[in-house]
């Protein structure tokens, strides 16, 4: 059984449209510290232009965090292009701005700087987005997008046996938690129909992004939320996650992904934040706000970071205590501006 998605791909542009169908070779951009939804919204667009008879490089800065590895082509990330690449078009995926590409941009500026580009992306901070490029905050996940435009192209979401379905389904369920987010929109649940009805194993996606660790992140999870803190009268929860913490747990910093979500889980707390270390010198944070409260756009913006309403991120460029205390202090004045009805 296939499930029609004509009703709603008249959202898809034509400019981003014919531009990724005509590519003969795409170079496809997915953010710095991947996750599903980049990752795959990136296999994606390489599935849609393959089925156009053209070619397609994936590039990511940074390693396939393990967690991602069951989904088939994850292996073909590299973090580096071929400068002397014939490439026609550059595709980025999930960026809220285009600094989210990460490093390799920096080593490869002519490259970066040469390609006529499409942006496809979610984020309701991004003001990068040009005539040709496809950036609608409504989407759940900018993989809910590639779904879109795969069929407004007529690629099958069959493709590659079901692997283009089942990555694109992983974005998805990664972003909205399983459709646990008010992000999920009848659009999000029409395309998700599509994806299963395509063949993408939705539970075992969901169980293996969200419900399966590995025991030694479990032991990072219990070190991180032990020492949890709670200020500002209950409207702020926030932790700290060290080098010293990976260490000791034999962790890498990607198996992080989740913890916030539990922090998240504060009955009081209308923010939720994890500080990350990342080296000396740069502390990556990590936002999560109760719907009709502090924007987390507006909170990690104040630090240059950016996201969506209620999930947002930024990297500081201070060590772990100093970005704690200037982000807490920042964190203080929105939290206190909330006010709610009483007995909500
Ligand atoms: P995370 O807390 O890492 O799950 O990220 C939540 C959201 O914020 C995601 O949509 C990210 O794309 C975005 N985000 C995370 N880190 C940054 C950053 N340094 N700059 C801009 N956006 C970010
Ligand atoms: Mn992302
Ligand atoms: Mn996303």
């Amino acid at each position: 059984m296939s499930v029609d998605l004509g009703p709603w791909l008249d959202a898809v542009p034509r400019a981003a449209a014919g531009a990724i169908a005509g590519s003969r070779h795409a170079l496809v951009a997915c953010h710095e510290n991947p996750d599903a939804d980049t990752l795959g919204a990136a296999l994606g667009i390489a599935a849609i232009v393959e089925q156009h008879g053209a070619r397609a490089t994936l590039v990511s800065t940074d390693p396939v965090p393990p967690l991602y590895a069951f989904l088939e082509g994850m292996d073909r990330f590299v973090a580096d292009p071929d400068d002397a690449g014939d490439y026609d078009l550059l595709v980025v995926c999930d960026c809220g701005s285009l600094d989210r590409i990460g490093a390799v941009v920096g080593r490869h500026e002519a490259l970066f700087e040469r390609l006529p580009r499409v942006l496809v992306d979610h984020h309701a901070s991004n003001t990068d987005g040009g005539p040709s490029d496809w950036v609608d905050p409504e989407a759940a996940a900018t993989c809910e997008l590639v779904a879109l435009l795969a069929a407004r192209l007529g690629v099958p979401l069959e493709a590659g046996g079901g692997a283009m379905a089942a990555a694109l389904m992983a974005g998805i369920v990664m972003d909205t938690s399983t459709f646990a987010h008010p992000n999920s929109t009848p659009r999000t649940l029409a395309v998700s129909a599509a994806l299963v009805a395509a063949g993408a194993p939705l539970s075992e996606i969901s169980r293996r992004l969200y419900r399966s660790k590995p025991d030694a992140q479990l032991r990072l999870f219990g070190r991180v939320l032990d020492r949890l803190e709670v200020t500002d009268g209950g409207r702020i929860i926030h932790s700290s996650l060290s080098d010293a913490d990976l260490a000791a747990t034999g962790t890498l910093s990607a198996h992080s992904e989740g913890l916030i979500d539990l922090l998240a889980q504060s009955e009081t707390a209308e923010v939720a934040i994890l500080f990350k270390e990342f080296g000396p010198e740069s502390t990556r944070v990590s936002v999560r706000t109760k719907p009709g409260g502090v924007d987390a756009t507006v909170l990690t913006g104040a630090f240059g970071g950016g996201g969506h309403a209620r999930a947002a991120g930024a990297t500081i460029q201070a060590p772990l205590a100093e970005a704690r205390a200037r982000f807490l202090a920042e964190a203080k004045q929105l939290a206190d501006a909330v006010s709610r009805p009483t007995g909500a």
